[in-house]
């Protein structure tokens, strides 16, 4: 008989219908709070994952009832697979709804049509400055110019939404905040600020978060905001209007408003490993089951048994008091 499984449903009765899968670790930038300084060894890093194992778990996880693939890395525009990654996947049946890439947008230039044309649904281009002396500080590099055009590239290709997430940091681009928000003014892009999390590694400094309160205020003083509405499968961002912005400017706080309660969603790491939470709990190698060649029927069995340790929140209340407790960095976890 063939293998049909059921929906996945954690121990609390959230159903599971979103993956995040990180795709490689490489990245092309060095933003300070996620991955600083040069480590050329681990930029030179081969994908731990082949094309048709990035496709075999993203497959199996669809089956199993997810209805959003985003895929993320490191940076997944530099996997050389990645358009053969989004056609297999808009190629499945029954096709996930929404395929997403979350990326730095350096390379969108190049890649926005061909990935528009393989089938992905959405893009969010993480942008942290406007300015390129601020933009070279976040990120180690100068080329702001390069992810403005991977924009223009992404909102030309016609994805159904383009979105920017931005981290600000106290201290080091707090003046950014009202320049990126008028991005939404000035695009059809909504902007989102996420409070940034003191990840381990030399990255963490737990007085650089800037809470999104503390953000909010500062667009206040700016702009007359507006609640909005919130949309079906929404996701964490509480979502804010201004007359004559053509998009919304988004807020997500994981500490202050904890959105743990509605949370759907699952990780897979770059090197194969399933993940409960961002900030926290365990992993389920996955990767190495499939090489060992698990049928799908007894890696869904790994992934419905990992899922009763998911927990019902993450334990943490502020990000300015400490370093969070997590093993795997973000640029591995894919945020
Ligand atoms: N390279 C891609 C990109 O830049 O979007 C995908 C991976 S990156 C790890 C995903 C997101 O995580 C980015 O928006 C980045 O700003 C965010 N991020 C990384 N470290 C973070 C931290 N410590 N706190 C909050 N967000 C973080």
């Amino acid at each position: 008989m063939p293998f049909e499984p059921a929906g996945l449903t954690d121990p609390i009765g959230r159903r599971i219908t979103y993956l995040r899968l990180s795709i490689l670790e490489s990245c092309n930038l060095r933003c300070t709070y996620c991955r600083p300084g040069e480590d050329a060894g681990v930029a030179a890093l081969p994908p731990a994952m082949e094309v048709g194992e990035i496709v075999r778990l993203a497959t199996l996880f669809v089956s199993l009832g997810v209805r959003k693939v985003r895929l993320t890395g490191g940076e997944p525009t530099l996997h050389a697979g990645l358009v053969a990654i989004v056609h297999a996947l808009a190629a499945l049946e029954p096709r996930p709804p929404l395929l997403a890439l979350t990326t730095n947008g350096v390379l969108l230039p190049r890649l926005a049509r061909p990935l528009a044309e393989a089938g992905l649904s959405q893009v969010n281009v993480s942008l942290d400055a406007t300015t390129r002396e601020s933009f070279r500080a976040m990120t180690g590099r100068d080329r702001l110019d390069a992810v403005r055009s991977g924009i223009d590239a992404a909102l030309a290709a016609g994805f159904s939404r383009v979105k920017i997430n931005a981290v600000i940091l106290a201290g080091q681009n707090e003046d950014q905040v009202v320049p990126l928000a008028l991005l939404a003014r000035d695009l059809p892009v909504d902007v989102r600020f996420i409070e940034y999390m003191p990840m381990p590694g030399v990255s963490a400094r737990p007085e650089k978060h800037l809470s999104a309160a503390e953000i909010e205020r500062r667009l206040a003083e700016q702009f007359t905001l507006e609640e909005t509405p919130k949309e079906i499968d929404a996701g964490p961002a509480r979502m804010v209007s201004v007359r004559g912005f053509q998009g919304r400017i988004g807020l997500i706080s994981p500490f202050s408003v904890k959105f743990c309660s509605d949370c759907n969603r699952l990780r897979v790491t770059a090197r194969g490993a399933l993940r409960l939470c961002l900030l926290g709990g365990g992993e389920a190698d996955l990767l190495g089951p499939i090489r060992r060649g698990l049928s799908d029927e007894e890696l869904a069995g790994i992934v419905r048994e990992a899922l009763r340790g998911k927990a019902e929140q993450h334990p943490f209340e502020s990000a300015r008091e400490a370093v969070l407790p997590c093993a795997t960095p973000m640029w591995a976890v894919g945020g």
